[in-house]
């Protein structure tokens, strides 16, 4: 085992703290990492809180983790010492289920084990994440990073990026369709570059008229504040696809109406229940809704060329370690613009 160091939480209502704990010596197949950034992403703040009545503790969150290679395992293939490298949402999954075969590992059948908030397969150690100074993964489940890129704003690509991207190639975003992203936050600013890149009409539909602006810049063409009605009007049966990022349960019969025939709404941000949905809004108009996970090895991949390729990247602003749990107190009062890296430097 080696000595590492994060900050981890003990428990649903403590602060991050200090935490030393031992990870494993490269195998075969690992790639051994030195986080260089770290996105924080909403959900670490849940799973901190235990909102999905799921936490193990001491728990070290983050799963947004660029670094640079610095061992790598005598069968490890795709990588060598100094290369960049990404880790996102999984760092293992069963391998043989019809969903790991489809290349969608994040939906294994047998449950892939998540970066943070899991054990290992076969033993009950428990899976660290990211706010730490390096990692262990499985050759499988680390993506190369594109080498045009600034480093510490594609970290959150890991989540905040494929989260958004996955559902938008699911829906085979593109030129013609009118694509809403709801929720300008870490995901939501993501969905509203790709949607952009992939040659959709793109409307950012926020609860805060402030953003407006910003939503312009990131590629939006139009700007809907959900909680005018007159614009909710305006924009009635009108759109092909709603990417939904709402991070806590919410009323989404009046986003429904916003779907024209055959429309569809995608939900990626809400994981506890939501208010009844009206049979009627679905059925009048042909339309479904749909939830989306991360996005599998493949797909991560084929996000981060697609981002070398466009210049993509998340707009961050970085913070200290030690100020981790201020950044995680802002983005609960929805103050993030858009999304918080950790310079893993600061660790110390
Ligand atoms: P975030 O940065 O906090 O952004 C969420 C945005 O939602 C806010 O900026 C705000 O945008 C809007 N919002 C917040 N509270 C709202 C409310 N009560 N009603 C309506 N809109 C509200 O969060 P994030 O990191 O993007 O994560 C969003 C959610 O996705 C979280 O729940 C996270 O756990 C989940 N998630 C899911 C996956 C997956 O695989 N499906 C992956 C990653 C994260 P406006 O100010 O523009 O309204
Ligand atoms: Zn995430």
């Amino acid at each position: 085992m080696a000595h590492a160091h994060g900050y981890a939480v003990k428990d649903a209502q403590s602060p991050l703290v200090p935490f030393q704990f031992e990870r494993r010596e490269p195998g075969p197949h690992d790639v051994c990492i030195d986080i260089l950034y770290c996105g924080i992403c909403h959900s670490d703040l849940h799973q901190a809180r235990d909102d999905w009545s799921n936490s193990l503790y001491p728990m070290v969150p983050g799963h947004e983790i660029v670094g640079r290679v610095t061992a790598v395992g005598a069968h490890v293939k795709k990588y060598k010492v100094g290369d960049l490298a990404g880790v996102g949402c999984m760092v293992d999954s069963c391998r043989h289920c019809s969903a790991c075969a489809a290349d969608l590992e994040q939906y294994c059948e047998e449950g892939a084990t998540w970066t943070y908030n899991g054990t290992e397969r076969n033993s009950d150690q428990l899976t660290f994440g990211g706010y730490s100074d390096h990692i262990v993964v499985e050759e499988h489940f680390v993506v190369k990073v594109p080498e045009n890129l600034d480093l510490k704003a594609v970290a959150p690509l890991l989540c905040a990026g494929i989260t958004t991207y996955s559902p938008l190639r699911y829906v085979k975003a593109g030129p013609g369709q009118k694509i809403g992203v709801i929720g300008l936050g870490g995901l939501g600013h993501m969905g509203v570059k790709f949607a952009k890149a992939m040659g959709a009409h793109v409307v950012m539909i926020t609860t805060s008229p402030d953003k407006g602006k910003d939503a312009k810049r990131l590629g939006a063409d139009e700007i809907l504040v959900s909680r005018d009605p007159a614009d909710m009007h305006k924009h009635a049966n009108s759109f092909d696809f709603l990417l939904n990022t709402i991070p806590v349960g919410h009323d989404v019969n009046p986003y429904l109406g916003l779907l024209k025939l055959d429309g569809k709404m995608g939900m990626v941000g809400v994981l506890t229940p939501i208010d009844p949905v009206i049979g009627g809004n679905l059925i009048f108009g042909r339309k479904s809704l749909f939830g989306s996970g991360i996005g599998g090895m493949a797909e991560t991949q084929e996000m981060l060329d697609f981002c070398g390729q466009h210049n993509i990247v998340a707009d961050v602003e970085m913070v200290s370690i030690k100020d981790v749990n201020q950044a995680w107190h802002r983005m609960e009062k929805n103050d993030v613009r858009y999304r918080f890296v950790i310079d893993m430097a600061t660790l110390g």
